[in-house]
């Protein structure tokens, strides 16, 4: 699986967050989908709109996201 990254500091780890806050760390696979980075946990509630880079500041859409 290809991992999309984040267009400035280039890392795939990034996390979600839902209307309570809470964060779930996830990828961006190179078809846009975004996915939990822990197998099985559920994105359900999470605004996958909006993805937050754990390594810098950016935040935006997954289709912002570049390929390495
Ligand atoms: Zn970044």
């Amino acid at each position: 699986m290809k991992k999309l990254v984040c267009p400035q500091c280039k890392i795939a780890a990034m996390y979600v967050k839902n209307a309570a806050e809470e964060r779930r760390l996830v990828y961006v696979t190179s078809e846009g989908e975004v996915i939990p980075k822990k197998e099985g946990e559920s994105l359900e509630g999470f605004n996958l709109d909006e993805v937050f880079c754990l390594g810098c500041s950016w935040h935006g859409s997954p289709k912002r996201m570049v390929r390495y």
